[in-house]
């Protein structure tokens, strides 16, 4: 069988198919069928923050899937309930959690809990962001080419310019149920939330009696140097959006609730596999992780060594390279998709975000030497006139 003749003949047809076959990971490498090792600097779109089939999660899943899988959450379960305490333990303010499979549906969760605690229905969004794509989060989501195919979408969705505190001051009334930002965003093209734009934010919402939704879909779990990206701001959110990495992995999303969220009661909202033991397990062993091998810290830590050595790339391709933590995006003046190939050719997977801005994910256990060989890949394919280089 030709893998990648099969997929293009059965794909739904929504994915750009890369013509690669990957069939197994270890930490930040990644290998395809003929055991050609890649750099993982995508970590499955933010997914991988641990690396590839980490033996502590590995474990989990293998004996908790022995012991039970499934299991609605009306009936209570140890590695759930274990999982809410320890994951709540890292967000002080935020006691209550729901469950749920995926980074839009932890977004279409805050989006009801926000309507139905406030019984108001205008939700605003910022410019540029990214929630998802199911009909309500694509609703939050700004871009176009993602929202135009689906109108009409959820009515009382509006945006405001990212950063800009006096837009905010106006657009948030008492009509607003809720405004949802990301603090630093990452489809989008990897912006940083100015902490004076988060801290007016929180200041404005609670003034107003509008709740503030968080989406660290992208950004949770130790990526930007904190547990949480919200923790560098000296803020709180009412509703916490999380996923990605929350499982180790496993398919797991996530909402944490503060106290001012109200009448979420019995029927309210629900998921059939929403807190299932299979996952909650591999949320534990994941979590362990995090805080045994302090990966925020080494995300810190890596990051500023990733973004200097970047910084002292010299190519005048690069407008700018920003980030936070291992979440880092280098802006191009030109389109990145050319050079996510090139890249690519020299064993480095990379993501874009926008058209113009390479991004870089890696899991957060990436060693020191792999991000030398990032770099270095990626000063060959960024100079020109160096004989790697796309002219
Ligand atoms: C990826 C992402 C989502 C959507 O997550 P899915 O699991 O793909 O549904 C939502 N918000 C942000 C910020 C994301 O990065």
């Amino acid at each position: 069988m030709d893998i990648v003749e099969t997929e293009a003949k059965h794909t739904s047809g929504v994915y750009a198919k890369q013509p690669l076959v990957i069939v197994r990971g270890q930490g930040a490498v990644l290998w395809d069928e003929n055991n050609v090792a890649y750099l993982d600097c995508s970590s499955g779109h933010g997914v991988a923050n641990l690396g590839h089939a980490h033996p502590r999660v590995a474990t989990a899943i293998y004996e908790q899937a022995s012991k039970l899988i499934t299991l609605f959450e009306t009936f209570p379960n140890d590695q759930r309930a274990a999982l809410m305490e320890k994951l709540t333990a890292f967000t002080p303010g935020l006691e209550r959690v729901f469950f749920c499979n995926s980074g839009t549906e932890s977004v279409e969760a805050a989006l009801k809990f926000a309507r139905v605690s406030t019984g108001r229905t205008a939700i605003l969004a910022a410019m540029r962001c990214f929630h998802g794509r199911t009909l309500g989060a694509l609703s939050a989501t700004w871009n176009k080419h993602y929202r135009e195919p689906f109108t009409p979408l959820v009515p009382d969705f509006s945006h405001v310019p990212f950063n800009n505190i006096e837009a905010l001051d106006q657009a948030v009334s008492a009509k607003t149920a809720a405004l949802i930002l990301e603090v630093l965003q990452g489809e989008g093209g990897v912006y940083p939330a100015s902490p004076e734009f988060v801290q007016a934010a929180r200041r404005i919402c609670t003034d107003r009696g509008a709740l503030l939704i968080i989406d660290e879909v992208q950004t949770g779990f130790g990526r930007t140097g904190r547990m949480f990206a919200y923790q560098h701001f000296g803020v709180t959110p009412d509703l916490l959006c999380c996923a990605k990495s929350l499982a180790g992995g496993l398919p797991m999303g996530a909402v944490l609730i503060g106290e001012n969220v109200k009448n979420l009661t019995p029927g309210t909202h629900g998921s059939t596999f929403g807190g299932n033991p299979l996952s909650c397990a591999a949320a534990l062993a994941a979590l362990t992780v995090m805080e045994e091998e302090d990966l925020p810290r080494q995300a810190a830590e890596k990051g500023v060594y990733l973004i200097q050595k970047l910084k002292a790339i010299p190519s005048p391709l690069i407008r700018e390279v920003r980030g936070l933590g291992l979440m880092v995006g280098i802006e191009l003046k030109q389109k990145a998709a050319p050079y996510l190939k090139a890249l690519q050719e020299k064993h480095v997977i990379a993501l874009n975000a926008g058209l113009n801005v390479i991004r870089l994910l890696p899991p957060l256990v990436i060693s020191y030497e792999q991000i030398d060989q990032v770099v270095d890949a990626l000063e060959d394919v960024l100079t020109p006139g160096s004989s790697e280089g796309i002219a």
